[in-house]
């Protein structure tokens, strides 16, 4: 089976039909190439006839198009007490998914025999077989080593640390395993679905704890040690709530779901989303006053960063306006007027989908832009 990669696939990528004498001079390859090529696209599948073109006298030249569902994508968001697995086509486009409650807690063995189990299913379902994907994305909550896809000393996962998530899972799918951490494949999954315009993209999870993915010069960036973005645990000017990391006043203490939810008296994001959209006068000042926590921080970052987007997702971003208020008043209140003239701070269009999407974007990234 012909790899995915090449300039002529990714000429064909954007979804327009073309003809071989446009591929031969958009990719400047001599004819022989990109006659060669194309036939190899088109036995494998990846590449279909797409009409003729107009005529300029003679016979019509044909019209090749890409085929996003000549493979599938796994992909896998697994969460604190959930597992999200979808199969996706090639554009990264969600086909089928499911989803069940999973505690990380049970442990490497148990999760990711549930993602073998759940990918096993949908590819069933969709009469497809483990051999047309071309590979399988997957979050996971905690730090990641991004190159051998092995859990870096994760706080929520106990079991995981170092565990070989590529050799479990390679052996039941074809194609390479990528892993990252959910921050990352939810700004990866955002940019390439709502902004693939924007070279520079900050993604701010707020949810029980807090991070951020960061898309600079159009990549992701994941720092030495895949801690770049861990904004979670700068310190928030003013504060000494001790953080479950050992120090204290880290913004995750003080704005992170679980710092507004111990204020409020409840749990969940969920309960501070509902008293928020309810009304509650309370609940809406924490997290208006998380919001500023956040926008502090961030405001560091747009300095550092020059961001046009910032993206707010995680399930405390459900809360509506609030949160967003209180980001935006902190950010334009410490930033330089140059920093925020085109800045853009806004909820994830992506919303839930986001890490799906950003899981099947690893895979896509890694197979069809290698050259
Ligand atoms: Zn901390």
């Amino acid at each position: 089976m012909s790899d995915l990669s090449g300039p002529v696939l990714r000429l064909l990528l954007d979804g327009q039909p073309r003809t071989r004498a446009e591929l031969i001079d958009l990719s400047g390859l001599a004819r022989s190439t990109v006659t060669g090529r194309i036939e190899e696209l088109v036995a494998a599948g990846l590449v279909v006839p797409s009409g003729e073109a107009a005529s300029t006298g003679g016979r019509p030249p044909a019209r090749f198009r890409f085929n996003p569902e000549a493979r599938l994508i796994l992909a896998a968001d697994v969460g604190a007490t959930h597992l999200s697995v979808a199969l996706t086509d090639l554009t990264g486009e969600i086909l089928d998914r499911s989803t069940t409650a999973l505690n990380i807690a049970k442990g490497p063995e148990a999760v990711l025999s549930a993602v073998v189990r759940a990918g096993h299913a949908l590819l069933k379902k969709a009469q497809r077989s483990a051999d047309d994907l071309a590979g399988t994305g997957v979050g996971l909550p905690g730090p990641v080593e991004h190159s051998t896809g092995r859990p870096n000393h994760p706080p929520i996962m106990p079991g995981w640390d170092s565990y070989d998530v590529v050799a479990r899972l390679a052996g039941e799918f074809a194609g390479p395993v990528l892993v990252d951490n959910d921050v990352n494949i939810m700004a990866l999954g955002e940019h390439a679905t709502a902004y693939p315009e924007v070279e520079h993209l900050l993604f701010v999870k707020v949810a029980t704890g807090i991070g951020a993915g960061v898309i600079s010069g159009g990549r992701l960036h994941r720092g030495a040690q895949g801690a770049a973005g861990d904004i979670g645990h700068i310190q928030a000017p003013g504060h000494t709530e001790l953080c479950r990391c050992g120090n204290t006043g880290c913004l995750e203490a003080v704005a992170s779901a679980a710092a507004i939810a111990a204020q409020l008296n409840t749990s969940t994001s969920q309960d501070i989303v509902e008293l928020v959209r309810a009304g509650n006068a309370a609940a809406t000042a924490a997290v208006r006053q998380a919001g500023r926590e956040i926008g502090t921080v961030l405001a560091a970052c747009v300095s550092l960063l020059n961001p046009s987007v910032i993206v707010v997702g995680g399930s405390l971003s459900q809360a509506g306006d609030s949160l967003l208020a209180g980001i935006r008043e902190a950010i334009y209140a410490r930033s330089l007027p140059l920093a925020t003239t085109d800045l853009r701070v806004v909820t994830s269009r992506t919303g839930r989908d986001a890490a799906l999407r950003g899981a099947a974007a690893l895979v896509l990234q890694h197979q069809l832009t290698a050259s």
